[in-house]
C-alpha cells in the first residue's frame, strides 16, 4: 500500500501502482467467498483452542491462524520523508531502483542491507552516496569491500540526514546533510533516497507466544509453520531475506494450503 508503481509482479506487464494491486487482490479474494473485516487487533491467545483474536470492536475464535502482519521499514523520522515516501523516497531499492537510471542518489545506513543497495542501485544511478551516522560501518567486512570497491559509490560518514528537500510536486530535488562533529551542512543534489536502516518485523501481539528470532522475526519451519500447531506465519514477518510481494504471495498460498490440510486432519 505504500508503494507506487509496482513493475515486478508476474501478470502485470505494464506495471501496476500498489494500491491497485491491492484493490484487486481484495476483489478477487470476495469473488472467491473470502469475507473481509477490518480492524486493528488489539491482542491473540494462541495457547488456547480455539485460539481468540480481539480486537477492539469483536472477539474472534479460531481453529487456525495465518499470520500476514509484515515488517516495517525503519524510517528516519523526518516530515519530508513521508511526504515524499514513493515519491523520490524509497525502503527498497529492488521496487524502486530501476526509475533512478542516470540519476545521483542517496543511501541512508550503514549496515549490510545499504551495502547491498547501494552496489545494486550503482546498476542504474550515475552516483551513489552512502550517508552513515558512525564513521564505522556496521556491515559484515564482504559486503563493505564490495561496497568500497565500487567507484560510483561515495561516502559520507560521520553525517545524518537533516531534510530531504522536494518540490510541491512531489519530487525529490536534494538532501541536508549534517557532519555529526564538525556540524557543518551540506546539500546534495539527489532525486532519490534509499532509506535502508532495518526493518522491524510485526509481531509485538506474539511475543511470548511463539517461536521468535534474535531479531523478533517468527521462526517457520517447513514451509510456514510456527512453533504453535495450527497458527501459520507468511510474508515479511517471516522472511528477512527475500522480501518481495510476489514472495510473500507464494508463502501466503503455502500457508492456505497447510491451514485447510490442519483442519481437515482435526476434525
Ligand atoms: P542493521 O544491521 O540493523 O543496520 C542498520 C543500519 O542503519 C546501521 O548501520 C545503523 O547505524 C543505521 N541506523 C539505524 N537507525 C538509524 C537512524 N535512526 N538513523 C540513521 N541510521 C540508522 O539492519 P540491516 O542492514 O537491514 O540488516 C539486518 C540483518 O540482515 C543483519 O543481520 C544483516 O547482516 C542481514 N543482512 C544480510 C545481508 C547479506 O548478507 N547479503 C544483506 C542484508 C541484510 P549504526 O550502525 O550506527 O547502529
Amino acid at each position: 500500500m505504500l508503494t507506487t508503481m509496482v513493475d515486478n509482479f508476474p501478470g502485470h506487464r505494464d506495471g501496476i501502482m500498489g494500491p491497485d494491486l491491492m484493490a484487486e487482490m481484495r476483489a478477487q479474494a470476495e469473488k472467491f467467498g473470502a469475507e473481509i473485516i477490518q480492524g486493528h487487533v488489539a491482542s491473540v491467545d494462541a495457547s488456547v483452542r480455539p485460539i481468540v483474536v480481539r480486537t477492539s470492536e469483536a472477539e474472534y475464535l479460531t481453529r487456525t491462524l495465518i499470520i500476514a502482519t509484515g515488517a516495517s521499514a525503519r524510517l528516519l523520522g523526518l516530515p519530508a520523508e513521508r511526504a515524499l515516501m514513493g515519491h523520490g523516497v524509497s525502503t527498497c531499492a529492488t521496487c524502486d531502483g530501476y526509475f533512478f537510471r542516470g540519476h545521483e542518489i542517496a543511501v541512508v545506513g550503514g549496515g549490510d542491507s545499504a551495502m547491498e543497495e547501494a552496489v545494486f542501485l550503482t546498476r542504474f544511478a550515475s552516483k551513489v552516496t552512502v550517508v552513515h551516522r558512525r564513521d564505522t560501518l556496521r556491515a559484515s567486512k564482504i559486503m563493505q569491500d564490495k561496497a568500497r570497491a565500487n567507484p560510483k559509490i561515495a561516502w559520507m560518514l560521520d553525517s545524518e540526514v537533516e531534510d530531504i528537500q522536494g518540490t510541491s510536486g512531489g519530487e525529490v530535488t536534494g538532501m541536508v546533510v549534517r557532519h555529526n562533529k564538525t556540524g557543518i551542512k551540506t546539500e546534495i543534489p539527489v532525486t532519490g533516497v534509499f532509506v535502508a536502516i532495518g526493518h522491524t518485523p510485526n509481531t509485538s501481539l506474539f511475543k511470548d507466544q511463539l517461536e521468535l528470532d534474535a531479531n523478533g522475526y517468527i521462526v517457520t519451519h517447513d514451509g510456514p509453520k510456527t512453533s504453535v500447531p495450527g497458527v501459520f506465519a507468511c510474508g515479511d514477518v517471516q522472511d528477512h531475506v527475500y522480501k518481495q510481494a510476489i514472495t510473500a504471495a507464494g508463502s501466503g498460498c503455502m500457508a492456505a494450503l497447510d491451514a485447510e490440510h490442519f483442519i481437515e486432519h482435526q476434525s
